[in-house]
C-alpha cells in the first residue's frame, strides 16, 4: 500500500462527498446547493439529467451563469443525457442550453452519459464545443473509448474498477495515460483505494497513476 507515499497526489475529479480524502477534489453541486459553495474548495456545478423534470423554468440556468464566474467553480457538470431516465427530450434541451453556457467560458465540461453516446457526441459536434470534455464514470465500450480518445476527451473511472464482471476493467486498461481521470462519485470508496486498484489493473505504481492524473488535470484545466 502506498497510502503514506509523499510522491502521490490524489485527485478526485468527480465526487458528491464534501469530505473526500483526496488532495484535490472537484465536488459536484446541483444548482439548488449553490449557496453551499465554500471559497477554499473546488466545485463543478450543473443541472443533472436526472433532475430536469423538477425544473419549472430557466432560473436554474441563470443561477448557473452567475456562479460559473467564480474562480473555484472549476467545471460545468455533471450535465448530459441518460437513456434510462425519463424526459429524454427535456434532457436534451437542458443539456444543450448548458453546453451553450459552457461555450461562453473555457471551463471543462463533466458529462454524465448513459446509453446516449451517439446523441451526446452529436450535440458536442453541433455546438462546436472547444472546452475540455470529461466523461465521468465512463461506461462505454472499447470502440467508443477509442473514438473519444481520438477527439482528445478524458474518460474518468470510479469504483466499477473493482467489478470483475463489468467491461469497465478491460476498457480502462486500453485508455492511454494521457486520457484518464479517477473519481469516487457518490460511492463510499476512498479515492486512495481507487488509485491502488487502477495501478494494479495497469500494472504500474500508484506514483505513475498519480503523475498521469496530475498532468492530465493541469492540461485539462489549463493550469
Ligand atoms: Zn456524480
Amino acid at each position: 500500500m502506498n497510502r503514506e507515499n509523499q510522491n502521490v497526489y490524489y485527485i478526485d475529479i468527480h465526487t458528491h462527498n464534501i469530505n473526500s480524502d483526496a488532495d484535490l477534489s472537484v465536488i459536484n453541486l446541483y444548482p439548488k446547493e449553490l449557496a453551499n459553495v465554500l471559497p477554499e474548495k473546488n466545485y463543478s456545478i450543473g443541472i443533472h439529467p436526472w433532475v430536469v423534470n423538477h425544473l419549472t423554468n430557466d432560473s436554474d440556468t441563470e443561477l448557473l451563469k452567475n456562479q460559473l464566474r467564480k474562480k473555484n467553480i472549476l467545471a460545468i457538470g455533471e450535465i448530459g443525457l441518460d437513456k434510462l431516465k425519463p424526459e429524454f427530450k427535456l434532457q436534451q434541451y437542458v443539456f444543450i442550453s448548458q453546453i451553450k453556457l459552457a461555450n461562453t467560458t473555457n471551463k471543462p465540461i463533466i458529462i454524465h452519459c448513459v446509453k446516449a453516446f451517439g446523441e451526446v457526441s452529436e450535440i458536442l459536434k453541433n455546438e462546436n464545443v472547444k472546452n475540455s470534455i470529461i466523461f465521468h464514470r465512463f461506461s462505454g465500450n472499447k470502440t467508443i473509448a477509442e473514438q473519444f480518445v481520438k477527439k482528445g476527451y478524458y474518460l474518468s473511472f470510479g469504483h466499477e474498477l473493482f467489478h470483475t464482471k463489468s467491461k469497465v476493467q478491460s476498457v480502462f486498461k486500453t485508455v492511454p495515460n494521457e486520457n484518464f481521470f479517477l473519481e469516487t462519485d457518490d460511492s463510499q470508496y476512498s479515492i486512495k483505494d481507487i488509485y491502488q486498484k487502477a495501478s494494479e489493473l495497469r500494472n504500474c505504481t500508484v506514483e505513475t497513476i498519480s503523475d498521469s492524473v496530475r498532468s492530465n488535470f493541469n492540461k485539462c484545466f489549463r493550469i
